[in-house]
């Protein structure tokens, strides 16, 4: 967090300040843009959690790539239905190209072994994750990430992106929710 950014009351700690998440962006942008070199690069961005991390994702990754979206829910407040219902679809085909999906958070790992079954079945060149945020600890299914911003613990965040019921998404750092917010 910048010295002038107030810390909202709803949260009780900073878990990730800007100047890291920044600093980290730029070492995953420059990382992608060396494995991807040369190859049809499409960012595959899951709304609406990773439109933050996206639009500063790309901004660092300097081969030609192109975008686009999908929205998925299984979350309702702090908890995972467990259900993935999809809510927006690829605009484009998929087929031949290589897609790096962009997501914000991986908890239980539900959404994104759904979203990957189905990705599989549209043939792309390759297809693999590219997450901000990781917490290992409440895995129920297995999923592998290709590149992971931070590993953290298992707590439940918001800011950057990242919503409590359509709250929060504008904080500019990534927080740990206060229990009394979380009503
Ligand atoms: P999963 O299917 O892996 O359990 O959950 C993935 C989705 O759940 C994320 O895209 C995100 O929308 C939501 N989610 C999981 N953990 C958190 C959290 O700590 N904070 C917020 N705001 N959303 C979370």
């Amino acid at each position: 967090m910048t010295e002038s950014a107030a810390l909202h009351p709803d949260i009780l700690r900073v878990l990730i300040t800007q100047d890291e998440l920044r600093v980290r962006i730029r070492e995953m942008g420059r990382q992608i843009s060396r494995d991807y070199a040369g190859r049809p690069l499409t960012l595959v961005s899951i709304l609406k959690g990773s439109v933050l991390f996206l639009s500063d994702l790309m901004r660092e990754i300097d081969i030609d790539c192109t975008i686009d979206f999908m929205c998925l829910s299984s979350y309702e407040g702090k908890a995972s239905t467990g259900v993935v219902r999809m809510l927006l679809d690829l605009r484009e085909s998929a087929e031949g190209r290589d897609l790096l999906v962009v997501e914000d958070i991986i908890d239980t790992g539900l959404t994104l072994s759904y979203l990957m079954q189905n990705l599989k079945t549209r043939k792309p060149a390759s297809l693999e994750i590219c997450t901000l945020l990781d917490k290992p600890e409440c895995r129920k299914v297995k999923v592998a990430a290709k590149y992971v911003g931070f590993p953290i613990p298992n707590e439940f965040v918001v800011g950057y992106g990242l919503d409590y019921k359509e709250q929060y998404r504008n904080l500019p750092y990534v927080g740990v929710l206060k229990e009394s917010a979380a009503k």
